[in-house]
């Protein structure tokens, strides 16, 4: 179990970091400039030295330390309430955003619902986005929380900056399938009893044919790029989410294949690369990320 969670922290960084140089490039821009392959290894990207990871990871990071406090003062002090301490951690992160070493091409969502002071909820939405930036920092609390809570927590800590269900409904989806396969649960099953919670919840619908069609698009011959292209380019919650769970299932045995088929395409790639380096690392565990750390990541973890 500690190698899963291992492999999900570190999964998410470093898919983050391989992302993060062709975020903003199509993929004919991708093959021009990395090759008919695509990118398959750290580039430097904004000024930053190669392997650096993005805000994606700096705000998974935010989630998992507010996790922590939650659990802490809930079990000194008989304080339960999670999404109060990711917001206070999220708050935490929007300061660091005055420096400029710090400033890794964050959403525009999560800084002005932040600034708003307002903290969203699902029953208050802070505004309409459903941006992925909900569901790309989500993982982490798939790893603090069992299944069940798991979905509630995910999906009440993308609902801080996005108010449409498609923003933080795909973030619960995520928390759910981490809790399950951090248990050793198969891929296939785990993906099967994440949308449980889903069904029926407010404006589930388009998550859920969104994924319904990765797992279809995973079982088809399709060629990834094709399949990708037909589920979305990720820059919204529910097609983040859709393109991770359709990777991971393709490359079900193999993180590198799965995170580099997630992030050679025409959209959202350190985004749709995290979420897939989540799954994938807490699938397979840290021995299966093939490096040796990326930039902020040298400490090794094993
Ligand atoms: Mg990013």
């Amino acid at each position: 179990m500690e190698k899963r969670y291992k492999g999900c922290l570190f999964g998410l960084a470093v898919g983050d970091a391989l992302g993060a140089p062709v975020e903003f490039l199509t993929l004919p821009q991708i093959k021009r400039k990395y090759g008919g392959g695509g990118i398959k290894d750290f580039d430097s990207w904004g000024g930053f030295p190669a392997g650096t990871y993005t805000d994606d990871t700096q705000m998974s990071l935010a989630t998992a330390a507010g996790c922590i406090g939650a659990w802490k003062r809930g079990m000194e002090k008989g304080i339960w309430h999670p999404p109060s301490f990711v917001n206070l951690k999220y708050l935490e992160w929007l300061e660091t955003q005055s420096d400029p070493r710090q400033v890794r091409a964050p959403g525009n969502t999560c800084l002005s619902a932040l600034r708003s002071g307002k903290m969203g909820t699902v029953d208050e939405p802070v505004n309409n986005s459903k941006g992925c930036g909900g569901v790309m920092r989500t993982a982490p609390a798939g790893l603090a929380f069992p299944p069940g809570q798991a979905f509630e927590q995910g999906a009440a800590f993308a609902a801080i900056t996005h108010g449409h269900p498609s923003g933080y409904l795909p973030a619960g989806v995520l928390a759910e399938l981490i809790a399950h396969l951090v248990r050793g649960i198969d891929l296939e099953k785990a993906a099967g009893l994440s949308l449980i919670p889903l069904r029926g919840a407010k404006g589930y619908q388009e998550t859920m044919d969104c994924l319904e069609k990765a797992k279809e698009l995973a079982q088809s011959s399709l060629a990834a790029p094709q399949a990708i292209e037909k589920i979305g380019e990720g820059w919204v919650g529910e097609e983040a989410l859709g393109i991770s769970l359709y990777c991971s299932l393709k490359f079900r045995n193999d993180w590198a294949g799965g995170v580099l088929a997630s992030v050679n395409h025409s959209g959202d790639s350190d985004s749709t690369g995290s979420i897939t380096g989540a799954i994938l690392g807490t699938l397979l565990g840290l021995e299966a990320i093939p490096v040796t750390g990326c930039r902020e990541l040298r400490t090794p973890l094993t």
